[in-house]
């Protein structure tokens, strides 16, 4: 399925001039307008490295079938323009009916920064295919953790989404292995735990608060919550991931004391290097209180979701958009407490200096978020300084 007619470099393509110069000097005036943006922001290394791995087997593998396992990232503009060069999905919303039971071993399978699960990778060593590897080494982290964990015998309780490609990755090789998971999706189902080892509530309750899936199958509170490992998602909020490292600590020493804490507790911090750099410096940004915080990314990004969370206690209105289509009179973005898509009126003060601050998931290209800040310039009725800076 390589598609020679779109032999673009897309890494190339995701450049802009105007996300360049704001790298590099921070703010940039424009007329009335203060545009900030953080020291760290957008494509991290697993990310970048993903894409020159995919680019790299296009052009090994040219003339064969290629396909995606499911979405390289989460960002509708990359997985678009994967499959405009000619790179087909075998999962997932964009996947082509019956394409895994098509699968021989001519074809091409890359599997994606979140990696996967290991009942996929099983299948596609069975069709024989040939595999590109683009799982994130921060991805690895965890998974190290968790067969850690499970070598030494505790059960892992793991701080993420359940039906994140990620997390389901790691509960795969968890329940693969023989052992046993939580997923807590917060700190208020972390909680919810909480007090299943304090004994404050049973664990039927804990099952109607978590979702359905976030046990291990065969889990036995009896014997699973005798010995607990946490680790987290790679892209979940840092703060919320030490808050349930430290709830779930204090849980455990009231029911087992300091010599049980010891035996019985283990916390592993695995969210990674890009994610923490990201919520640091977009807290560095909110605390030179701007007028208004935008950012940019895929509404199923768990790490652009996150990023949106960082200013909740800051009270700077603040909106998580998706791309420059989400930005007009009338403001499209995702409501960070209910994950619905809204719409906002009179968001953008059309009077006076104004301070806006900007920042992008670690799966949004320059070029979206480039986009998106144009249109914000040009909805507050000021112009570019720098032709070249417009495209
Ligand atoms: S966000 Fe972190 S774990 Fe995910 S691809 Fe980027 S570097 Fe890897």
């Amino acid at each position: 399925m390589t598609d020679e007619s779109h032999p673009t470099d897309v890494r190339m393509s995701y450049r802009d001039p105007l996300v360049e110069r704001l790298r590099a000097d921070g703010r940039l005036q424009v007329g009335r307008l203060e545009l900030l943006l953080p020291q760290n922001f957008g494509f991290c290394w697993g990310v970048d490295r993903a894409l020159a791995i995919v680019e790299k087997a296009r052009h090994e593998h040219s003339g064969r079938r290629m396909w995606l396992l499911n979405s390289l990232i989460h960002n509708p503009r990359v997985n678009t323009d994967m499959r405009a060069n000619g790179i087909g999905f075998l999962k997932g919303e964009h996947a082509t009916e019956g394409a895994m039971e098509s699968l021989t071993k001519n074809d091409v399978v890359i599997v994606p920064a979140f990696s996967a699960e290991v009942e996929d990778m099983q299948e596609l060593e069975t069709r024989g295919v040939d595999l590109v590897d683009t799982t994130c080494p921060w991805v690895i982290k965890p998974h190290k953790r968790t067969l850690k964990y499970l070598r030494e015998g505790f059960t892992t309780v793991i701080h993420g989404t359940v039906d994140h490609e990620e997390t389901r990755a790691t509960c795969s090789l968890v329940q693969h292995e023989g052992g046993h998971y939580i997923v807590v999706h917060d700190l208020c189902e972390a909680g919810a735990l909480g007090e299943v080892l304090r004994e404050k509530i049973d664990f039927g309750e804990l099952r109607r608060i978590l979702h359905p899936e976030a046990f291990s199958s065969g889990f036995d509170a009896e014997v699973h919550l005798e010995r607990i490992g946490i680790i987290n998602q790679t892209t979940m909020l840092a703060s919320e991931s030490r808050a349930i490292g430290d709830l779930l600590r204090d849980a455990l020493l009231e029911r087992d004391g300091d010599s049980g804490l010891e035996e019985n507790f283990r916390d592993f911090d695995t969210i990674c290097r890009a994610t923490q750099d990201n919520q640091d410096a977009a807290i560095a940004v909110i605390d030179g209180q701007p007028d208004l915080f935008l950012v940019v990314g895929g509404y199923d990004s768990s790490n652009t979701k996150n990023l949106a969370r960082v200013g909740d206690a800051q009270n700077i209105p603040s909106y998580h958009v998706e791309g420059p289509d989400s930005v007009d009179e009338v403001l499209s973005f995702r409501d960070r407490a209910s994950g619905e898509i809204q719409r906002a009126e009179n968001w953008l003060p059309q009077e006076g200096p104004l301070r806006v601050a900007f920042t992008a998931g670690a799966s949004t290209p320059d070029t979206i978020l480039g986009r998106v800040i144009r249109r914000v310039a040009e909805l507050a009725g000021e112009s570019l300084p720098d032709s070249r800076l417009t495209v």
